[in-house]
C-alpha cells in the first residue's frame, strides 16, 4: 500500500531538512489539497497525514459536495489514512492541515492518537488547538497532540481571504443580473 501513495518528492530524507523546512514541505502539499476544494467551490481548507516521512493521506474539505457537517479535510484525511494502515490507532503520525482544527476534528485527532498537528492559519472564532481553546494539548484527556502553529499561516491564511472575497463578489453580480432580468420582464409587460 505505502508504495501506491509514494511519489517523487513526497518523501524526503529526514536528516538533511530541519524541522522548519520539512513541516513547510508538507504544509504546501497540504495547501496544494486546500486548492482542489476551492476548484470545486468548497471553503479552501486542505489536510494531509505524515507517517514516518511519508504521506499517507491527503483530503480537502467537501461539505458541500457531500452535504455532511462532518466532511471536514481532517476527518476524511484521518479516514483515509485508517485505511491504508488498517488501524484506528495512527501513533506517530502527524496532521498538517491548513486552518486549525474545530472542536469536531481535534475530537477525532485525539481519538486517532496523532502525535503530532501543525496548523496555518488560526481560528479565533473556532479553532481548538489554542486559540478559541485547546482541546489538543488538555492533559485532563488520556492523550495529548503536540501542536505546531502558524506554518505558511498568511499562505493559508490569505487562501480563505480571497476565497470569500471571490463569493462575495459572485453573490453581488448574480443578484444585480437577476435584477436586471425583472426589470427586463417588467418592462415587457407594459
Ligand atoms: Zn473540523
Amino acid at each position: 500500500m505505502r508504495e501506491i501513495v509514494r511519489k517523487r518528492g513526497e518523501k524526503m530524507g529526514d536528516m538533511e531538512k530541519t524541522r522548519a523546512e520539512r513541516d513547510e514541505f508538507f504544509m504546501r502539499e497540504a495547501i496544494k489539497e486546500a486548492k482542489k476544494a476551492w476548484a470545486k467551490e468548497e471553503v479552501p481548507i486542505g489536510c494531509v497525514i505524515v507517517l514516518n516521512g511519508e504521506i499517507i493521506a491527503r483530503a480537502h474539505n467537501l461539505r458541500e459536495s457531500k452535504q455532511l457537517p462532518t466532511a471536514h479535510a481532517e476527518i476524511l484525511a484521518i479516514e483515509e489514512a485508517c485505511r491504508k494502515t488498517g488501524s484506528w490507532r495512527l501513533e506517530g503520525a502527524e496532521l498538517y492541515v491548513t486552518l486549525e482544527p474545530c472542536p469536531m476534528c481535534a475530537g477525532a485527532i485525539i481519538m486517532s492518537r496523532i502525535k503530532r498537528v501543525v496548523y496555518g492559519a488560526s481560528d479565533p472564532k473556532g479553532g481548538c488547538a489554542g486559540t478559541f481553546m485547546n482541546l489538543l494539548e488538555d492533559e485532563r484527556f488520556n492523550h495529548q497532540s503536540e501542536v505546531a502553529p502558524g506554518v505558511l499561516a498568511d499562505e493559508c491564511g490569505q487562501l480563505l481571504t480571497d476565497f470569500f472575497q471571490q463569493l462575495r463578489q459572485k453573490r453581488k453580480a448574480e443578484k444585480a443580473a437577476k435584477q436586471h432580468l425583472s426589470m427586463q420582464q417588467t418592462e415587457g409587460h407594459e
